[in-house]
Parts: structure tokens; sequence; C-alpha cells
């Protein structure tokens, strides 16, 4: 399988599980997405990640993902390292401004870290009236 139609495959599967109504499905390949990432050693491209957004519904685990992702990044200087390269993302999802602005409020500007290693639940559908389907499983 290449490397870019398996990102590709992971956020259309996403937003596919989402469309069928299966946020535990939707759980599972976020996972599985973020754990594919790191142990390749990989970033989500540009264009993979205006996608990703763009198809995604407000609030989703991969939207977090996507915003996080783009954040860290900026901070890191890793392929998002300009303003230029920020308003060209800010124009290209909109919406992306204000979540990008909160996301660095809620961390007092400080306190960012690579979002593969955040907790996954983060970045779930189940919220706190569900179980993860990790627990549900045992
Ligand atoms: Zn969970």
């Amino acid at each position: 399988m290449l490397k870019g139609s398996s990102q590709w495959n992971c956020v259309r599967g996403y937003c596919l599980a989402r469309k069928l109504c299966l946020p535990d499905l939707q759980d599972n390949i976020m996972d599985h997405f973020i754990a594919w990432l790191g142990r390749s050693n990989l970033w989500m491209g540009k264009s993979l990640l205006v996608e990703a957004y763009n198809s995604s519904e407000p609030g989703s685990g991969l939207r977090k993902f996507v915003t996080r992702t783009i954040a860290y990044r900026f901070r890191e200087n890793v392929g998002i390292a300009s303003a230029a390269d920020m308003h060209e993302l800010f124009v290209r999802m909109p919406g992306l401004c204000q979540e990008y602005l909160e996301f660095l409020k809620s961390t007092n500007f400080i306190a960012m870290k690579d979002p593969g290693l955040a907790d996954q639940c983060l970045y779930h559908q189940h919220g706190i009236d569900r179980k993860c389907y990790k627990v549900a499983e045992d």
C-alpha cells in the first residue's frame, strides 16, 4: 500500500464511519491512523490536512487532531514554518483560525506537545457519556 493512499484511506474511512453513525469505528480508525503516522515517522501533508479538516465535522476527533498537528508543526517549524503557510491554511480551511486560536489559548501558549502523543481518547467521539470502545472490549 502506498504511504499517501494509507493516509487518504484513513481519512475517507473516518468520514464514512461518521456517515454510517459508527463512532466506535471512527475512534478505532483515529487510533490506528495516529499509531501508523507515528510508526512511519510521517506527518500529514498539507493537502491531506485540508481534506481531513474540510471533510470532518466541527468538534470531531479528526478535526482536533488536524488543528493540533498544524499548531505543533508551526511551532516546531516542521513543514509549516511561516506566517504565509498559516495564512494559506486558514484560507483553505474555513473555521481553522478560530479553532487554532482557541487551542492556543487552552495551552496558555506554552504547553504544546506532539499531538500524536496525546491521550487517544482526546480524539475519540464517545465523550464522557459513553464508554471508550477500548474499555468496552475488556
Ligand atoms: Zn476513548
